[in-house]
């Protein structure tokens, strides 16, 4: 099979998470990364203002209720799969979304609208 090059890309997969309510005490020595849902993360770093960054306090505080570990392995799956960039080491992080995550959203959208109207 010949691929061509110039056929555009499917965009990444945005993985949906397990829903498990963070606020429930017995659920959050559950909590591992898949449970953070990466879209509101994605879209918080989409709203930023161009050029700017979230820092991990401003993604930690958003995603309040989640264990810091399972937030940070999260943004790093993100950063892995290139959907967002910035650092989890404990420096300002300086997080924002790629093209690659942008279009990750824009095909989320989509698919959403596809199932609301089918
Ligand atoms: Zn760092």
């Amino acid at each position: 099979m010949v691929t061509n090059p110039k056929a555009p890309k499917a965009p990444p997969r945005i993985h949906h998470a397990a829903v498990v309510d963070p606020f429930v005490s017995d659920s959050r020595k559950l909590i591992q990364s898949k449970h953070v849902p990466e879209v509101p993360i994605l879209r918080s770093l989409a709203a930023l203002p161009g050029g700017e960054t979230a820092n991990l306090e401003d993604i930690l505080n958003h995603r309040s209720g989640y264990p810091v570990k399972a937030v940070k392995e999260r943004l790093n799956s993100l950063i892995r799969r290139k959907l967002i960039t910035g650092c989890t080491c404990g420096c300002r992080g300086e997080f924002a979304i790629t093209e690659a995550g942008k279009a990750a959203l824009t095909a989320e959208d989509e698919s959403r609208e596809y199932r609301r109207v089918s």
